[in-house]
């Protein structure tokens, strides 16, 4: 990146330049927010059922264009196109669900004397999104379009290296309807147009997703106003396997591996029941010596390049080239690649067994039984996701109590689905996206009381 007045997109697999973007400034955001600002009193002044329906038509608008944003995804993120694809559809599937969402925004009406007591759920005004890169569309989508349909205008930050399909979307918008500066997309530094957003005082809530570090600065910043956050800050999610588990659903390397590991909720702590220890090394020196890496848009392709060199000198530092270690191969030549890596020496409490990498790494360690389980996969700061893979329900159904994490998965490797609650325990952060009560987070509670008795 040349300067601070601009932003050069790389495409990961190749070092090429794909485009360059004019990076927002402190005074775009002022102006951004205050046509948020205004564009947003007549949104949440309209009947809930047009803004549903013009949502639906955005929906139709990012579907018929999903292959263009999937292309644009390879381009910019290195992800794999049917991955990208998925990715489009997601946000796509969400504007649907929020759509549905803004007729259902329902209050109460509690009973109390003398009188009528109603509440209403209330927009909040503008609300702030800073996006990371690791899914640049998805997570864009989740914080904005639930707001969006509360009656809400956004003002969305992507991330540095990603600014593309979020650009993309917001032109799509306009041409879907939607009005003009409701839903505004702002490229730039986070240490400029992210602090500059974080701050303003016209914005009522950010949604942050990104690094733990980054994320207390912005929680610090919002408490100055007193200003709602969410934050969804990474994990180092357990896949528990229990002996009786079917191994080799258990043990899929994509668990990890999938988005070349740049995934909040990797199952990057392989936690193996003691007696099938050996059987799961083998399975996955074999499964990781099988993983194709490669040009992203390779349909044969299974594992692409990481984000940046930034980001491939990062996971360097977690693996010495002495670790102990099941390892698969990468490209060499232009392009962050790094091969899918297993280590097998590493203590519990060791930084490559706590500390969340962000890329194809995982840690293998033993466990003997169900509560040293338990102990193992609460042992780091985080608590996002988790998998545990038994036959016995009974042990399921404890296990998924026991461990403090925001979304479990039982027999499974799936964490996200837009119609279910996705945030984390502990430092993985704070507040809840998606779900039944997605477009609540987006509100206030107002409460009226009508005396009977004037
Ligand atoms: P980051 O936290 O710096 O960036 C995330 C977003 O925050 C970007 O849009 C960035 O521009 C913005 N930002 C940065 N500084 C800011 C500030 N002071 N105020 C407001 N906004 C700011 O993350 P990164 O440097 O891109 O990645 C570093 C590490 O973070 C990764 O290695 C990974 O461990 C973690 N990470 C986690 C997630 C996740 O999904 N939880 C996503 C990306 C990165």
């Amino acid at each position: 990146m040349s300067n601070e007045s601009e932003l050069q997109v790389l495409n990961p697999a190749t070092e090429e330049v794909v485009a360059t973007v004019p990076a927002a400034d402190a005074a775009e955001v002022d102006r951004a927010v205050a046509r948020a600002s205004a564009a947003q009193r007549g949104w949440a002044a309209a009947a809930p059922a047009d803004r549903a329906r013009l949502l639906r038509r955005y929906a139709d608008v990012v579907d018929a264009h999903i292959e263009e944003l999937a292309q644009l995804e390879v381009r910019e993120a290195g992800h794999l196109l049917g991955n990208a694809r998925w990715e489009a559809g997601n946000a796509r599937d969400l504007l649907l669900y929020a759509a549905g969402g803004a007729e259902r925004l329902l209050g109460k009406q509690i009973p109390v004397p003398g009188g009528w007591d109603i509440t209403f759920q209330e927009p909040l005004g503008v609300v702030g999104v800073i996006a990371p890169w690791n899914f640049p569309m998805p997570i864009a989508a989740w914080g904005s379009f639930p707001a969006l349909a509360a009656g809400n205008a956004v003002v969305l930050k992507p991330a540095e290296t990603t600014p593309l399909t979020a650009l993309r979307l917001a032109e799509l918008a306009l041409e879907a309807g939607l009005p003009e500066g409701l839903f505004h997309v702002l490229p730039g530094y986070g240490h400029i147009t992210g602090r500059a957003l974080v701050d303003h005082p016209d914005v009522a809530k950010i949604v942050f997703t990104g690094a733990g570090r980054t994320g207390r600065e912005v929680m610090e910043r919002c408490a100055r106003q007193v200003k709602p956050v969410t934050l969804e800050l990474g994990g180092k999610s357990p896949n528990i396997v229990f002996a009786d588990a079917d191994l080799k659903s258990a043990l899929d390397p994509f668990s990890f591996l999938d988005n070349s590991g740049q995934d909040c909720c990797a199952r990057t702590r392989i936690l193996v029941q003691e007696s099938v220890y050996d059987e799961a090394h083998e399975f996955l020196a074999d499964a990781l010596s099988a993983v194709v890496v490669g040009d992203p848009a390779d349909e044969k392709t299974r594992m692409g390049p990481l984000i940046s060199r930034q980001q491939l000198d990062r996971v360097r530092s977690f693996v010495p080239d002495d670790a102990p270690a099941l390892r698969g191969s990468a490209p060499d030549g232009p392009g962050f690649w790094f091969a899918p890596t297993v280590l097998t020496g590493e203590r519990p409490d060791s930084e490559a067994a706590r500390e969340e990498i962000f890329g194809p790494v995982a840690v293998l360690l033993p466990f003997t039984d169900e509560a040293d389980a338990v102990r193992l996969a609460d042992g780091t700061p985080y608590g996002l996701a988790g998998s545990l893979w038994t036959r016995d329900l009974g042990r399921a159904l404890r296990v998924s109590r026991a461990v403090r994490a925001g979304n479990l998965s039982v027999n499974s490797h799936s964490s996200v689905r837009y119609s279910t609650p996705f945030g984390g325990f502990k430092q993985s952060g704070l507040g809840r996206e998606l779900g039944p009560d997605a477009l609540t987070a987006f509100t206030e509670t107002k409460n009226v009381f009508i005396s009977t008795e004037a």
